[in-house]
């Protein structure tokens, strides 16, 4: 054997063990990421609660704006670690439900008026205690002026059947029963 054929051999023995070591974890991986992602997840959120209980505190015992500087900085990193966590979180949970983006486009077209009484493009909010309509919908979207709450209408039935993102999906682009 030369090197070269050496060299060949010894990879493809690696490719091997590599693919049978993927086949023997399949799900155990996947379900591995999902719990790390869930992790990262919460403790983000723990770190958003501290970090935004400081910044209060800042305003509250009016120190100048640079004090408070590295705490929004922290803030804006906090933000988008949770948003590509999530983000991933929702293509894993996606993937294993078998949704994809056809799916997700048919549950956000799904007719927001089905979901919540639309007049005059308003309707009452389900988030607060509202007792006239504060809630503006257009484009498939809620926007709530008085408590500020918005989103999709996946969001919104997320929020109001505390469902996860991919039981809304499915939910709505099954029609929404
Ligand atoms: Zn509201």
């Amino acid at each position: 054997m030369t090197t070269n054929e050496h060299d060949t051999w010894r990879r493809e023995r690696f490719n091997q063990g590599l693919a049978a070591l993927k086949s023997e974890i399949g799900d155990e991986g996947f379900t591995c990421r999902l719990r790390y992602l869930e992790a990262i997840i919460a403790s983000g959120e723990s770190d958003r609660v501290v970090a935004e209980d400081e910044y209060c505190t800042s305003i509250k015992n009016g120190e100048a704006y640079m004090e408070r500087y590295g705490i929004s900085v922290l803030l804006k990193r906090i933000e988008n670690v949770l948003k590509k966590a999530r983000g991933e979180m929702n293509a894993l949970q996606g993937r294993q439900a078998g949704i994809n983006e056809d799916t997700i486009r048919a549950a956000a077209e799904y007719p927001i008026e089905n979901l919540v009484e639309v007049k005059n493009k308003r309707a009452l909010c389900p988030f607060h205690d509202d007792h006239k309509p504060s809630m503006g919908i257009k484009n498939n979207r809620y926007k709530c002026f008085s408590c500020g709450a918005s989103g999709s209408v996946i969001d919104l039935v997320q929020k109001i059947k505390g469902m996860l993102f991919v039981e809304a999906v499915k939910f709505l682009s099954g029609g929404g029963a």
